[in-house]
Order: C-alpha cells, then structure tokens, then sequence
C-alpha cells in the first residue's frame, strides 16, 4: 500500500495529521481544562458554605447556651434584686466573653427590661413590638428563636436577635431573654473567603429573610429572599438537614453564580456560597485563546513549510525522472550508435570492423582451446553485369536479398557472425565447426539463392546465384595468423569462380 502512493502525498497525509493532532489534542485539552474549572469551582463553594454554615452554627450556639442558662438562673433564683444584680454580673462577664454578642437582654412580660448586659435600666425603650417578643408571646415553646435582622434601639448596629421564652411559674408568658449577635462580627468572617470579585455569599433564615450578604448591602439586610429562584429551590428541598448546588441567576445583581447551600445544623437558618461561572470561566478563556493562537500560529507554519516541503519532494522527484528519461534516451542513442558502428546499412549484417573484432576473438579463442574455426567467404556471380543491366538500387535489392536468405540460414550460436566483408562479398564466421558442417551451410545458402530464381539477364546462369570458398583452420600459436584463413577461404571462392561459378570449393589444406 505504501508503494501505490507517491512520496507527495504520503509528506502531505504526514503534515495534515501533524497538523490536525495539534488543533485535536489543544481542543481536547480546552475542554478538559474546562470541565476541571468547574470541578474545582464546585469545590471551592462546597468547602466555604460548609465552614459557613458551621461557623453560623457554633457563633449563634455559644449565644444561645448562655440565653438558656439565663432562662434557667431566672426561673429557679426568681427576680429579686440580689439574684439580679449577680444576673447582671454574669451577663457583663458573657458578653465580654464572646465577641459576636452585642448585648444580652432581660425583658418582662410587657417589653420592659429587667436586667441587660450594660447594667443600665432606661425604660425609653419598649420592645413588645420586636417580632421575637411576639414570636414568644404567642409560642409556648420553649426552642430558641432566631428573629429577623433589626438596628439595634441601643447601639444602632444591625444585629441578629436570639432569644427564648420565659415562664412563669404557673407556665404562663413571662418575658424573653434575648441576645443580640453583631451583624459584622458575620461580615468580617465572609470577609476572609476569597470567592473572586463576583463572588457572593449569604445567610438566610429558612423563612426567605436575608440576615447578610456578601457584598455588604445594608439596604438588603432583612429582606426577603422568597421570589428569588435559589431560595424556591432550597424551600422545595424540605428536610432539616439541606444541602446542594445549582446554578442560579442572582436575584439581587443578575450574575449567574455556582451556588452551594446548606442548612445549619440547630438553627434555622441556611448559608450559600455563590461563585460566578463567567469569573471562573474568564481566566480559561484567557488561556484557552493564548493557547489557541500559539497552536493555530503553529500549525499555520508547520503547513506552510510543510507545503513547501511537498513542493520541493515533487519539484525533485520531476527532475529525478526528467534525469532518468534524459538517461533513457542517452542510452538507447549510444546503443543506436553501437549498433550503427558495428552494423552495416545496407544489409543489416556486421560491417567490416566487427567482423574484425569478431575474427581476431574467435581465433584467439580457437587457439586456446586447440577447436577448429571455420570461414566461408561469399561473392555474388556476376555483379557487376547486374548493376550495369539492373542498375545499382536493384543490385542493392539483391544484397538485401541475399543477406536475409543467410540470417535466416547461419546457425545462431555464440560466436557465429555472418559480415558484409567487402562490396558483394559476406563472410559467415562459424567457431568451433568442422569443414564438413561450414561446407553444409555453404552449399544450403548457395541452394537457398539458386532457388530464388531472380532473373539476371547478364549471367550464363540466367538467374542471381553465388559461390562460396569454405576454410578451416586449427589454429596454432606462432604459426597461424587470423588472415590465412580469410586468404584460404578467398583461394577457394578463386578456385569456385573459376569451375564456373554457381557452386561450393573448400580450401585444400
Ligand atoms: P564475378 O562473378 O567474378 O564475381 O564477377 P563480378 O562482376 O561479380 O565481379 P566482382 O565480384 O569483382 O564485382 C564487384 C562488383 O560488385 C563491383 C561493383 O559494381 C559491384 N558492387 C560492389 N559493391 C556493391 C554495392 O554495394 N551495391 C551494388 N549494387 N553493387 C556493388
Ligand atoms: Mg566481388
Ligand atoms: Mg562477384
């Protein structure tokens, strides 16, 4: 398969795949770098809202454990002075304690503080109106109760109020001990998680109130959630314990985020840490486009060169078989010319010079190996009557003739050369043959000549015929000379024309 298609294209199949690997393995690559942002930014929110959610949970705990040992000192130590002053004290101690804690509250049946944290008692201020004191006036339980975010009356900070129910002995409403966590003490925490400029955290009460956001917006604080798509989401998710992630668009600013929620575990209330698919997907779009020239760069030079490359193999392998037709025609001249310079034209028999050669190797050959090397020497009868009736093109006829008849009459052996010797005369060189066999080969050509029966007005005979002398010789070394045997053959062509032409002599010795 290799062989049946040119070296072009094979370069070119090899560069377009060199090329196309490179945009498939960069395309490839995008993709992979993709799918592992979004991994690594789905874990990213998972981590943040849980330690969110773990720290809203022990943050408000700590404030709730000291709400419940309040409830409990009260209803036990009941509300005389000395109990409340120690009350007071205690108080004082826990707020200095935990730094979330704003303040910590005592309020009577009617709203009125019995004992805060400060130890100051101004009855300017009534909170029977605060939604945890009629939340507890109208609930029996004794659970505590996380209430919507609210300035504080004292402070003026945005503060979370914690509180619980106080009973009477006889089990009616009696009060509300209540806590107060900083807002910003929450602020400062999501503060320290790095979830990217367009990043976006919250905690929500799981009735839809936002408590806090990241960015920081006071005018959002306490409002409700309940129309956005993430809190619908979390609220069909039912459960105590919810957790999840979805992509969602943000209801406040219309970015669309990675939000992971989860519920606190005591209280109720839940955090999302929300983180933007386009911040996320920005710094691999960044990278994915510098990487993208870079290799399509690449590519572009590698089949730019490649091309090039294809164009000189070809550009070559023209001139190769330009060159080799080139050598082709060369060398089929030169063996024209051989031919030509050892062939004679007319006759298309060896010309004068290879027989020659031809003689000169045979004889050699001859002597070395003690064989007999037979010469028959031919001449047309009457030639140049026949020119001289016919005229010369017709005697070239018959020389054409003749020579055809002795091509197809001499054995074809190795060594064996029939020549066109001299003007009418052709010598039949015959190695390693007896006088009897080269007489054979005579008399058959004489024969064969005879019977083409073309008529020859100037001869006695009426028709061409020839004569032939035959010779032979077992050459010896310092003896016999190559001519001797052309003159023995010569002497008896002499001997052949002069019985009376038309026949075969063979030379006496
Ligand atoms: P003989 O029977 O004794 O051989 O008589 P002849 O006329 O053939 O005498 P010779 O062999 O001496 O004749 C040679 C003649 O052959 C001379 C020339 O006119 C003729 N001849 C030689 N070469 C050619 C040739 O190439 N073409 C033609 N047409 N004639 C040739
Ligand atoms: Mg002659
Ligand atoms: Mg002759």
């Amino acid at each position: 398969m290799f062989k049946r298609f040119s070296i072009t294209f094979w370069a070119t199949v090899f560069v377009s795949v060199v090329c196309l690997s490179l945009v498939v393995i960069d395309v490839w690559r995008s993709v992979n770098a993709r799918s592992s942002q979004l991994q690594e930014m789905e874990r990213l929110g998972t981590n943040v809202a849980r330690a969110m959610a773990q720290q809203a949970d022990d943050t408000i705990k700590a404030a709730d454990t000291a709400l419940a040992d309040l409830v409990e000192r009260i209803e036990t130590d009941g509300q005389d002075a000395r109990a409340l002053a120690r009350l007071q004290k205690q108080m004082a101690a826990q707020v200095a304690n935990l730094p979330q804690l704003i303040g910590l509250f005592v309020y009577d049946e009617q709203g009125r503080w019995i004992v805060n944290s400060r130890g100051l008692l101004s009855q300017a201020y009534n909170n029977a109106d605060r939604e945890y004191f009629i939340h507890h006036r109208t609930h029996p339980e004794r659970t505590p109760h996380v209430g919507e975010p609210v300035i504080s009356r004292s402070t003026g900070k945005w503060i979370m109020p914690v509180s619980r129910r106080l009973n009477k002995p006889d089990g009616s409403f009696g009060g509300v001990v209540l806590a107060t966590l900083d807002i910003e003490y929450f602020r400062r925490f999501y503060q320290s998680f790095d979830v990217g400029t367009r990043g976006a955290l919250a905690l929500v009460g799981n009735n839809g109130v936002l408590m806090l956001r990241k960015p920081f917006d006071a005018e959002r604080v306490g409002s409700s959630m309940r129309d956005s798509e993430l809190y619908r989401h979390y609220a069909r998710m039912g459960g105590d314990l919810r957790a999840g992630s979805a992509f969602f668009q943000s209801f406040h600013d219309g970015e669309t985020r990675l939000h992971n929620f989860r519920s606190l575990e005591h209280y109720p209330l839940f955090v999302t840490a929300g983180i933007s698919r386009e911040e996320m997907l920005e710094r691999w779009r960044r990278d994915t486009f510098a990487r993208s020239v870079g290799v399509a760069v690449l590519a572009a030079l590698i089949g730019f060169f490649g091309k090039r490359l294809v164009g000189q193999i070809k550009l070559r392998g023209q001139a190769e078989a330009e060159l080799r037709k080139a050598r082709d025609a060369l060398e089929s001249a030169n063996r024209t010319l051989e031919r030509q310079a050892m062939q004679d034209g007319l006759t298309g028999l060896a010309n004068r010079r290879q027989f020659d050669v031809t003689l000169g190797n045979e004889f050699s050959r001859a002597t070395r190996h003690a064989d007999t090397l037979a010469f028959i020497m031919i001449d047309v009868d009457y030639f140049k009557q026949y020119n001289d009736v016919y005229g010369h093109s017709a005697g070239d006829e018959v020389l054409r003739a003749v020579s055809k008849l002795i091509r197809a009459l001499t054995p074809r052996r190795p060594g064996d050369l029939s020549a066109r010797y001299g003007g009418e005369e052709i010598g039949i060189l015959l190695p390693n043959t007896e006088i009897n066999g080269a007489q054979a080969v005579a008399e058959r050509i004489r024969e064969a000549v005879e019977h083409l029966r073309l008529p020859h007005n100037g001869s006695p005979l009426g028709h061409v015929t020839l004569s032939a002398g035959v010779a032979t010789i077992s050459p010896q070394r310092g003896v016999h000379l190559a001519s001797m045997l052309v003159e023995a053959a010569d002497k008896a062509l002499y001997v052949a024309k002069s019985e009376g032409r038309n026949r075969v002599s063979l030379a006496t010795s």
